[in-house]
């Protein structure tokens, strides 16, 4: 795939300018069609029912102006996650990088001790630079562009400074200087562990099989309560996929003041009668481009 699209391209400086943009616009297009299809499925005025809203974290939804201030930041964050993802590319077939294409003359099982390796080391590198952010003042500053959507919807997943993205997608480009790797493996890898996983994280919506209470995996309440209660010095639940590096490093909310849906129902915060009450947006009105220049509706 990836090796395909490096043939397609120029040797010289331009071949990288189009290989970006080639990322560029197939990231759009995923992020789009996946965040997408969540939110209608979840968001959309039609769709949004009782049952469905008995899972929802926070009981209330972002207002049509928020969601369009993520899918403006979300756009200029991509940009940027591109850049590094394409040097990678960029360099396949270089003595700088180990990544290649197809089987590389590597057995099976390296192949899947390599892609396990990248997930692990990437959680873990996404769990310290997110911690960072929390209690270093500098990386505060272009992090706390994040958590403006205390309530966040699917298209929030890399609503982020340019700064933040640009180190986040670091490990495409570093993985395959130190390791042998495939790189349409790590591609597709980062794409479902990153970003697919990302728009659960930040549906805003927990599911019945998987429990906020479970001691292994982080649910989207952890990352919505990330959103609503993490600041400068308060990094709760900064982890990605695997809850160990928060319990390693003491970053949990207190249990006993958790506020997930599932606590919410057993309070008896989630009745017929207050969902009656909750104010679901018109999100049609993201079609309306006098919500994207600023004009009262
Ligand atoms: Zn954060
Ligand atoms: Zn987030
Ligand atoms: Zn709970």
């Amino acid at each position: 795939m990836l090796c395909e699209l490096v043939s397609l391209c120029d040797n010289g400086p331009f071949g990288l300018v189009q290989i970006w943009l080639a990322v560029t616009s197939s990231a759009f297009i995923t992020i789009m069609l996946s965040s997408g299809i969540v939110f209608y499925w979840l968001y959309w005025l039609s769709n949004v029912t009782y049952e469905k809203w008995i899972y929802k974290s926070n009981p209330n939804f972002p207002s049509v102006e928020k969601v369009r201030d993520e899918i403006v930041t979300m756009i200029k964050g991509l940009c940027c996650s591109a850049m590094l993802p394409s040097v990678s590319i960029h360099l396949m077939g270089t003595p700088y990088s180990q990544g290649f294409c197809g089987w590389g003359g590597y057995s099976v099982s390296y192949h899947v001790f390599s892609i396990i390796a990248v997930w692990v080391f990437s959680d873990f590198y996404e769990f310290m630079y997110h911690r960072l952010g929390h209690i270093s003042f500098p990386f505060w500053k272009h992090h706390k562009h994040h958590h403006v959507f205390f309530n966040p919807s699917p298209f929030a997943v890399i609503a982020d400074e340019w700064i933040d993205q640009f180190m986040r997608s670091l490990p495409v480009l570093a993985l395959p200087l130190m390791m042998p790797v495939n790189l349409d493996a790590l591609f597709i890898t980062y794409t479902i562990c990153f970003y697919l996983f990302g728009v659960y994280l930040h549906s805003g919506y927990e599911v019945e099989f998987l429990s906020a209470h479970n001691k292994y995996i982080n649910t989207s309440f952890q990352h919505y309560c990330h959103h609503a209660k993490s600041l400068m010095n308060k990094p709760y639940h900064c982890g990605f996929f695997v809850k160990l590096w928060d319990n390693m490093f003491d970053c949990v909310y207190p249990e006993d003041k958790c506020f997930c849906a599932e606590c919410s129902r057993k309070k008896g915060e989630r009745t017929r009668e207050l969902y009656e009450k909750v104010y679901v947006p018109d999100y049609s009105l993201l079609f309306d481009s006098r919500v994207w220049f600023g004009k009262s509706i």
